[in-house]
Parts: C-alpha cells; sequence; structure tokens
C-alpha cells in the first residue's frame, strides 16, 4: 500500500510545530511534502525591527527547507497556484506540475494589493512578504548617501507604525543623511484601536520629525507620485504600502469554498467547509465561526491544532476545536527607538520596558523553532 501523503502550502506561523514535527510523521510511515517560494521564513514580527537594523535577516527567519529535508520531509521550492480538491492536487507554478495529497494543509499567509499603483518603480515596497523590508533597508541606505530622501510610508495601521517608525531608526543609525518622513495613514492614524495607543504612537512619530498626514485618502502612486482624492499630489523617492492585507489568491482561483474576503473558509475544527481533507490557519483562513483579526497571535495559538487535527485526519482520529476565546492577546508594537507600546486588553502603555519585553519573547520564540535544526 502506497505511504499517505501529507501537503503543506507554505511553512508560515501555522504551520511551525507541524514542521518541527516531521520526524514522528515520517517514522509513522507517512510522506510529508512542504511547497514554499523561498528556502526560510521570515517571523513578521522582527521584520521592522530587521528593516531598522535590530536584527539581521538571519535572526528572524526559519530555515524551512533545511527543518524539512533533515527530518526525512521532500521541500519543493516553488509555489502553488491552484489547488483540485475532486483530484487531490496542488499545481506548481515554475513546473506546472501536479503534487497529489491524501491531507492538504493551507498557510500560505496573505499579500498587500497593489490597488492604485500604475507605473514601474523599483522603490515602492509592499510590507509583505517580510523579505522587501531587507531590500527596502538596502535600498534606502544606497539612495541616502547622495542626499536627504523622502520616504512615504502609506497605511494607517500598527505595521505602518511600526515601519514608520523603524526607518527613522535607519537613517539615525545608517545613512548619511536623515530621511524625510511621511506616514499617510488614511482617515485616522490607529483608528481601529484604543485611542491610547493612537495618542502614544502619533507622539513617538511626531516627536522624531515624521510628519503624519490624516483625513486624506490616495487615489493613485504612479512612480514617485503620490495623488489623492483632493487631487493634491506629493512626491517620494521610497513608497512603503501598508494598506492592508488580503489572504492569498489559491482558493478562489481554485473555486474553493471561500469567505467574505477570499480566504479559505474553515470550519471550528480549521477544516475546509467543503473538503474534508483540507485544513488551514493563519492569514490565508476565512475562519466560519466569527471573523479573525489578521495576526500572528492567532496563527501562532492555531499550530497544536492544526498539527493534532491533520495527523488525526491521516489516522482516522477524532478532530480537536479551534477556540479562538483564549485571554485577550498581546500586542507589542516595535516604535523603532527602542520603546514600544505594550496592549492587552485595555491594559495600555510605552516605553522601553514595552520594547524589552517584545524583544525578550521574540527571540525566544524563534529560538523555540530556530533551535529544532541543527
Ligand atoms: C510589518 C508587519 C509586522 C507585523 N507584526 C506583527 C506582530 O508583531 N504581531 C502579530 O501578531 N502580527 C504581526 N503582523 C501580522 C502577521 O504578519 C500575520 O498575521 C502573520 O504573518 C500571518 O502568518 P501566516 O503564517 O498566516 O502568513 P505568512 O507569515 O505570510 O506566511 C505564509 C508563508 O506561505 C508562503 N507562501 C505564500 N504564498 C504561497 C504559495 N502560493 N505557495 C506556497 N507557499 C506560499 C510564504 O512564502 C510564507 O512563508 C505583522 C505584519 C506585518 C506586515
Amino acid at each position: 500500500m502506497s505511504k499517505q501523503h501529507l501537503v503543506l502550502i507554505g511553512g508560515g506561523h501555522a504551520h511551525l510545530l507541524t514542521l518541527t514535527n516531521i520526524r514522528t510523521l515520517v517514522d509513522k510511515g507517512y510522506r510529508v511534502t512542504v511547497i514554499q517560494p523561498s528556502q526560510y521564513h521570515y517571523y513578521s514580527g522582527m521584520g521592522p525591527g530587521m528593516l531598522g537594523g535590530t536584527y539581521t535577516a538571519k535572526q528572524i527567519r526559519f530555515q524551512t527547507r533545511k527543518m524539512v529535508e533533515q527530518q526525512g520531509g521532500r521541500f519543493i521550492l516553488d509555489r502553488v497556484t491552484a489547488i483540485a480538491p475532486e483530484k487531490g492536487s496542488v499545481t506548481l507554478k515554475l513546473t506546472g506540475e501536479r503534487v497529489p495529497y491524501d491531507v492538504l494543509s493551507c498557510n500560505a499567509g496573505s499579500y498587500v494589493p497593489s490597488n492604485g499603483i500604475t507605473g514601474n518603480n523599483s522603490n515602492i515596497f509592499t510590507v509583505k512578504p517580510i523579505e522587501l523590508l531587507l531590500a527596502a533597508r538596502e535600498r534606502i541606505i544606497a539612495l541616502s548617501e547622495h542626499g536627504t530622501i523622502r520616504v512615504a510610508v502609506i497605511g494607517g495601521g500598527p505595521s505602518s507604525v511600526e515601519v514608520a517608525g523603524n526607518v527613522w531608526r535607519l537613517g539615525y543609525d545608517h545613512c548619511e543623511y536623515q530621511p524625510e518622513m511621511t506616514l499617510i495613514a488614511g482617515s485616522q492614524l490607529l483608528g481601529r484601536l484604543n485611542p491610547k495607543i493612537s495618542n502614544l504612537a502619533r507622539n513617538s512619530l511626531q516627536k522624531r520629525g515624521i510628519r503624519i498626514v490624516e483625513g486624506k485618502r490616495i487615489t493613485e502612486i504612479n512612480k514617485q507620485e503620490i495623488r489623492f482624492t483632493s487631487g493634491e499630489t506629493m512626491q517620494a523617492d521610497i513608497i512603503f504600502s501598508a494598506i492592508g492585507v488580503r489572504p492569498s489568491r489559491i482558493f478562489t482561483n481554485s473555486g474553493l469554498p471561500t469567505g467574505p474576503d477570499g480566504g479559505l473558509l474553515v470550519n471550528r475544527f480549521l477544516q475546509s467547509t467543503g473538503f474534508e481533507n483540507i485544513f488551514g490557519g493563519g492569514d490565508c483562513i476565512s475562519f466560519a465561526p466569527e471573523p479573525l483579526a489578521k495576526v500572528g497571535v492567532y496563527a501562532v495559538r492555531q499550530n497544536p491544532i492544526l498539527m493534532h487535527n491533520l495527523t488525526a485526519c491521516l489516522t482516522g482520529e477524532p478532530l480537536q476545536e479551534f477556540d479562538p476565546h483564549g485571554s485577550n492577546y498581546l500586542q507589542i508594537y516595535n516604535l523603532g527607538d527602542n520603546t514600544g507600546i505594550f496592549c492587552k486588553g485595555s491594559f495600555v502603555f510605552s516605553g522601553r520596558m514595552a520594547f524589552l519585553l517584545k524583544d525578550y519573547i521574540d527571540r525566544r520564540f524563534m529560538r523555540t523553532f530556530q533551535q529544532s535544526i541543527s
């Protein structure tokens, strides 16, 4: 009898526990294949810190390929473009190969839509994939050798605040000339969060000379020109787009049941509502019982449930439910000046302690999964 085959799309945050347990699955007689377009997976929580120079790229990435191959799994460096659930296979972009599966798990993450971006500009960077922040860092350093450059960060959410704060840090530590910075926040900076968080972020950025534009929407970005709905324009040498994320397009491309945002529609077992041998976690799913914020915390919390349910689906054991209602989740924003904003429920404070705590938690998280490979 041929061995049952577990295929993982993406080695993202929700798959980390499954990735570290491949050896156990292989020893039990299953085949495991992981498909990802990069041999590394970057931890987003430390991405802005890498942009600012607090961390190196090596410190914030998991060696997915090595992790898989050392445990007897197969790693395919490619991107899945579609899933054929009736045939039980996924299609790869580069080779067109169809990889068959018995059980499939999707952790393909999300992307920043390029709405309104016209014309080619190698100086526009979306904040996902995280690898782009490394390219942006190098570009800013190179351009700043010749004079002051203008950097615009578009988006009013936490990633926009973290990116702006850390570009400031980059300029301060590594650039001949400090960039002139503008954060274009849409209607309001961190408008969906507790106003205390928004005020702390605004004060921190403005104190460092970062201009914050609120109450204005952008219609188009064409090369270096940013155009607002009012008709006004502004110029920038480097533009970051942090306008929010959408789930991977794989599921709509494949005709699988999806939620309103196009994410793989899953039930409380993180199992596709249409196909019982397809599972998923992280930003690429749409959780049918209730909408979940696109934060890494949920992806991380889904790890044990996904790991259990994938094994249970192979062995025919009962599935476990994912309960998103644990304790209030902790978020700490890295402001780039060695301070952070700590937020847990309604408890909010900012300062050096908040950053040190984030740094400790993030480094410990990386160690947990990096140490599993030699
Ligand atoms: C700048 C920034 C900072 C953030 N900071 C925080 C934070 O501090 N705390 C927090 O909770 N959240 C944070 N977030 C949100 C967090 O990044 C996401 O919620 C989290 O990345 C979701 O994890 P994921 O594993 O679902 O997706 P991802 O991290 O995007 O991982 C998806 C993986 O799938 C792979 N992949 C993509 N497409 C395909 C394909 N077609 N085929 C195969 N593989 C594919 C990718 O290469 C990647 O390895 C931040 C986001 C940004 C942009």
